[in-house]
């Protein structure tokens, strides 16, 4: 398998009163075509940071050192219209509150709309129908009814459902899912999970899963690298993590989970 991502040595700096303060310190990882990496570690720990970085969303950081390659092609200090083409065609994100990414004024069909004519140049009927499907496929029942319905209509799991459906829109190549049920009850945490896994699946994408959810880690990823402090401490196969943590942070995760 070759890797679609390739971090290398990524570091990042904040200004925070006048001083610099890192909060990414050197972290490399790869993602390789098909592959579930699960990012996990404490709040605070860079995991956000650092896949803001993948495609240069970090508007405000002083500093960004290091390498992050999506396909071969070098994302730090890329240009915007690579960045944005990647960002409309390759690499879609999902964040933890569906509600902040949602525009409260703009119905369903508002919102998906906006992203394919944007993305893809769909309009009209074309958008339509692609709205339809995308909502069926993430689990959206008699998605007709829904296309006028406003975010605040819907339940947690509806929204994120829709979030999943405007990532979906660009047909990525990589999924970078920032602790997208962290805002969600168990049961529906479950079945976004149980979505994701099965999207990645039959849309054939790679996944960055980003969690502080261990028993999460354990059940969607295909490896785990785990962050501590703006490093990463301990990284490998999922089975091998949780059957035979090396370092002392990881021990310490895994015995607090269970
Ligand atoms: P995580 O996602 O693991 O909870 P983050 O990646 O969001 O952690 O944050 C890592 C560190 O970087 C934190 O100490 C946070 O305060 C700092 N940080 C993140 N974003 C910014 C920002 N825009 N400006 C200043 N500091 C930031
Ligand atoms: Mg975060």
């Amino acid at each position: 398998m070759s890797a679609i991502l390739q971090v290398r040595d990524l570091k990042v700096s904040f200004r925070q009163d006048g001083a610099l303060t890192q909060a990414v310190k050197g972290v490399s990882f790869d993602i390789a075509a098909g592959e579930t990496v699960a990012l996990v570690g404490e709040s605070g720990s860079g995991k956000s940071v650092t896949a803001l970085s993948t495609v240069s969303l970090l508007g405000d950081a002083a500093r960004v050192e290091g390498s992050v390659r999506y396909r071969d092609q070098e994302m730090i200090g890329a240009e915007d219209r690579l960045l944005r083409k990647v960002r409309g065609n390759d690499i879609s994100f999902i964040f933890q509150e569906p509600m902040t990414s949602l525009n409260p004024l703009h119905t369903l069909e508002k919102q998906l709309a906006e992203s394919l004519a944007l993305h893809q140049g769909l309009v009209g009927e074309a958008a339509r129908d692609r709205i339809l499907d995308l909502l069926t496929r993430v689990g959206i029942r008699d998605p007709e009814t829904r296309l006028g319905a406003y975010p605040h209509q819907l339940s947690g799991g509806q929204r994120q459902r829709v979030m999943i459906a405007m990532a979906l829109a660009n047909g990525p190549d990589l999924l970078i899912a920032d602790e997208p049920t962290t805002a969600l009850d168990v049961t529906i945490q479950a079945q976004i999970l149980h979505l994701l896994a099965e999207l990645k699946r039959s849309e054939n994408m790679s996944l960055l899963f980003i969690t502080h959810d261990l028993g999460i880690v354990r059940r969607i990823a295909d490896r785990v690298c785990v962050m501590k402090n703006g490093e990463i401490v301990e990284a490998g196969p999922t089975a091998e993590i949780f059957a035979n943590p090396q370092h002392p942070y990881t021990q310490m995760l895994l015995a607090a989970e269970s």
